[in-house]
């Protein structure tokens, strides 16, 4: 297949075209930027998969451990990363983000920690991805938070402190953990309810219903393998509540949702 594709973004050294796209949905334009890792112990064979008709899965962009970075996508087409996936309402997400793929072997293999040079180009292709689209700081997110319910990716290693103070992305100084209150699985009423109405107010696809179940106890998880990585339990202790809250009050005018 002859493709005519240059790169778009001036990070990306090259273009190495995946066949795995189609048209965004109602011809949205890209409004958040999705990180993954690959999850596969080695790179070459990640980049492969994600440009092999048979996978039906891609990537707008492919970032290799040494910090070499590929366009896979044309960015105003729909690449196939997120799968079902949800966030701020929008159960679309391909057809309205970029995705990067970070070569990484990930929770499969022991979740080695991202190489300095990988990040420093994951920063310097998010930040001209962001700006060229004036995506704001609140939608660039992980795999995770858009489908908690199925991945863990890009992990609770990825430096999302490390971006913030790059200007990417959306985060505060988690609370300390310590001993108290705390909500976990099984848990009804009232605080869930509220719970569950911060996490949906934030952007995470929850059912609001008071119950802390399977479904609450899996966001909470993303949440924290995002915002207080230090422990991903999924339970709702004063920390991981008082990190949410400080969050939500910290949110830039700009992406508030009514
Ligand atoms: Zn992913």
């Amino acid at each position: 297949m002859s493709v005519s594709l240059s790169t778009e973004s001036p990070v990306a050294t090259k273009v190495f075209p995946s066949p795995n796209h189609g048209e965004r949905k109602d011809g949205q334009r890209p409004t958040m930027v999705i990180l993954h890792y690959t999850g596969m112990p080695d790179e070459g064979e990640a980049l492969q998969w994600l440009c092999n008709p048979v996978s039906q899965v891609s990537a707008h962009y492919f970032v290799f451990g040494d910090g070499r970075v590929l366009h896979l996508v044309p960015e105003a087409r729909r690449a196939w990363h997120a799968g079902v996936s949800s966030w701020d309402g929008e159960a679309d997400v391909n057809s309205c983000s970029i995705g990067i793929e970070i070569a990484n072997p990930g929770h499969p293999g022991g979740l080695p920690p991202y190489p300095d040079a990988q990040i420093e180009s994951v920063i310097a292709l998010t930040k001209d991805i962001v700006t060229r689209w004036r995506i704001p700081a609140t939608r660039v997110l992980g795999h995770s938070d858009v489908a908690p319910g199925r991945k863990v990716d890009p992990g609770e290693l990825f430096p999302w402190k490390r971006l913030h103070e790059a200007g990417i992305g959306h985060w505060v100084p988690p609370a300390s953990v310590s001993d108290g209150r705390f909500f976990s699985r099984g848990d009804q009423g009232m605080p869930i309810e509220a719970l569950q109405a911060m996490l949906v107010m934030y952007g995470y696809g929850l059912r609001i219903n008071g119950v802390f179940d399977e479904d609450t106890e899996k966001v909470v998880s993303a949440f924290q393998r995002h915002f207080r990585p230090e422990r991903v339990d999924g339970v709702a202790d004063a920390s991981t509540i008082t990190t949410l809250r400080d969050l939500i009050a910290k949110r830039p005018s700009s992406s508030t949702t009514a």
